[in-house]
């Protein structure tokens, strides 16, 4: 079933939460019952974030970059054994996760993530200039 999600570490105790997003609802951090904003419309969620006002977003892959590290890793050792070809091989191997992958949008200020979307499509990946301007929030 399709579920939209928000993903934080929570101001109050720290721990990393996440949470359904459905319309007209309050969030509150599971862990310590903090309220962390309030949802009208769940459509209008990336225009405006719920919990800090911030209007920009980025896109980040939904990727454990751990998981790429070591498809790598693996084809760097093969090496001798392969004369080089595991290389490109598992490069492709690789790529071919990663395009699979879904996408998440994150709000430069508070840095929650947001998963399940439907018009995550329109913002861009991370723009440094842009992050630096929010650092202070963080
Ligand atoms: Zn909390
Ligand atoms: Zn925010």
């Amino acid at each position: 079933m399709f579920v939209a999600t928000i993903s934080r570490f929570c101001d109050q105790c720290k721990k990393y939460a996440r949470l359904e997003l459905s319309p007209d609802s309050t969030l509150i951090c599971p862990h310590c019952q903090t309220e962390w904003g309030k949802v009208d419309r769940v459509e209008t969620i990336l225009d405006r974030c719920p919990l800090c006002t911030c209007r920009q977003f980025y896109t980040d892959k939904d990727f454990n970059q751990v998981l790429g590290f070591v498809i790598m890793g693996v084809g760097i050792v093969l090496v001798p054994i392969t004369y080089g070809l595991s290389l490109p091989v598992f490069a492709l191997i690789d790529w071919l996760i990663y395009r699979k992958v879904p996408k998440l949008v994150a709000c430069y200020r508070c840095g929650s993530e947001y998963r399940g979307l439907s018009d995550s499509n329109r913002f861009k990946p991370f723009i440094h200039h842009i992050g630096l301007k929010y650092d202070k929030f963080r």
